[in-house]
């Protein structure tokens, strides 16, 4: 298969590494979208983080806690966004599970997604459409 981060995990794609254990490898994103972005990834490929074992999910989330703060300070930032993306129409352009780390700055133009106004019936609607499923 030809995985872009699988290549970087078998090292024949260079990247930044800033951390890696027997299961997950952190790196810089290529194209940053603020100073110190991170991506950690699982070294076995899986697709998304949904279908990701749970267990590795727990190790992903584990060394993005354990290396956010080292980042946030490495970089001056005081707060982060930690997220991940979920098919094609969510943004996912690399198949291959990752969570990325951003550091957040005053002033970095990054955005909120917009948010919408509902009603409590429609609220309630959804919340039991969901819950049936
Ligand atoms: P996503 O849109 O969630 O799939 O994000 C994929 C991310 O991978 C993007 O932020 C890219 O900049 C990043 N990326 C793609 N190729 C490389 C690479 N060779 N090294 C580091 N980051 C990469």
């Amino acid at each position: 298969m030809n995985c872009v981060f699988c290549n970087i995990v078998s090292g024949t794609i260079p990247s930044y590494k800033i951390f890696e254990n027997e299961q997950v490898y952190a790196f810089l994103d290529i194209h940053p979208n603020t100073l110190g972005h991170t991506l950690v990834i699982p070294k076995k490929h899986h697709e998304n983080l949904l279908v990701t074992p749970s267990e590795l999910v727990a190790e992903l989330m584990n060394v993005a806690q354990m290396i956010a703060p080292r980042i946030l300070h490495a970089v001056g930032s005081r707060g982060c966004n930690i997220t991940t993306n979920v098919g094609e129409v969510s943004g996912q352009v690399v198949m291959h599970t990752h969570i990325h780390i951003i550091p957040r700055f005053d002033e970095d133009g990054l955005k909120h997604w917009p948010s919408r106004e509902m009603s409590f019936d429609e609220l309630e609607s959804i919340a039991s459409k969901i819950i049936s499923e």
